[in-house]
């Protein structure tokens, strides 16, 4: 067996199950995705509830390797986080993310934000926000059509977040918190962070099936009212879900019922069609 050469690899490591072996392999392989060219993004139309208009994107990364085959961001980036690759793929997704964006408006298309996703331990990073000025800067891309969305859970540490929030509030880019409602936000939180848009978790868009006026979607998107901060609804299935958002006066919404995350050339279409 020994001439199999590298092949032999399992062989000596019989111990090794096969999650470990799974997240070692995916480990290993994000190491070089991005020297290969493995990473990729795909961009999901934001609307305007109200007149059906696209008026941003989500960027969201595809990640496909050719010995495991295409892996989903909810499965690597947490091992991302944890590894603390994500720092070097999050600085490729931001500049990926504004380059494009930049390159679309030079091609005339009508200009909308993007939003790119940004985990806790990038957010925590030293060096994160000069490096969104230093992207912005190289890619000339004008502040306002980049928006970031955290999640909660870098809010745990709340004097270190605002800071950092006010910093990426000067460089003239929106920021929005992601999943809201999943977390632990106090309203006073809210309250006192500098953040622009709650973006409601699908699993409460999920739940809205009748006119309820006690759901727990119309008291975030009156609470976002109240707090003077947009608000979006993901995860958007059906018509009956846009409408009755509508109805509690959410602005925005994304999901499969507008669009599934697109390829860039496909978005470009997407938004070409939109402005003809
Ligand atoms: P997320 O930020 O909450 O992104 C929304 C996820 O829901 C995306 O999954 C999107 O494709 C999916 N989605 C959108 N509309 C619908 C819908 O109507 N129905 C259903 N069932 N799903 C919908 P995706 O692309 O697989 O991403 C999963 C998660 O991975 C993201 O959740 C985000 O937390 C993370 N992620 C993706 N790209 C990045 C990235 O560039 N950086 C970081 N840090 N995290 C990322
Ligand atoms: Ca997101
Ligand atoms: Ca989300
Ligand atoms: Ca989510």
């Amino acid at each position: 067996a020994k001439e199999k050469g590298k092949n032999n690899y399992q062989l000596y490591n019989p111990e090794l199950n096969g999650a470990v072996s799974r997240k070692l392999e995916i480990e290993n392989g994000l190491r070089k995705a991005i020297n290969n060219n493995e990473l990729q993004l795909v961009y999901q139309p934001k609307m305007d509830l109200k007149t059906r208009e696209v008026i941003g994107m989500e960027a969201l990364l595809r990640w496909n390797n050719p010995d495991i085959g295409f892996v989903s961001p909810a499965e690597f980036i947490p091992i991302a986080e944890e590894t603390g690759q994500i720092i070097p793929i999050g600085k490729w997704v931001l500049r990926e993310a504004c380059e494009q964006n930049k390159k679309w408006q030079e091609e005339g298309l009508p200009k909308v934000c993007i939003s790119v996703n940004v985990s806790v331990r990038q957010f925590q990073h030293s060096g994160f926000v000069s490096y969104v000025k230093r992207v912005l800067e190289e890619t000339e891309l004008d502040p306002q059509y980049l928006e970031l969305e955290i999640t909660e859970s870098v809010i745990q540490n709340i004097e270190e977040s605002t800071e950092v929030l006010k910093q990426l509030r000067a460089l003239g880019i929106s920021t929005s918190i992601d999943d809201f409602g999943t977390g632990y936000s106090s309203l006073h939180v809210l309250k006192e962070l500098p953040i622009d848009t709650l973006k409601i978790d699908k699993s409460f868009i999920d739940d809205i099936t009748e006119l309820e006026e006690d759901s727990m979607v119309k008291s975030i998107i009156d609470l976002s009212l109240n707090l003077k901060l947009s608000v979006v609804a993901e995860g958007i299935e059906y018509e009956k879900q846009a409408s009755l958002l509508t109805d509690f006066r959410c602005s925005y919404g994304q999901g499969y019922y507008f669009s599934k995350p697109l390829a860039a050339s496909d978005f470009e279409k997407y938004l070409q069609q939109q402005s003809a």
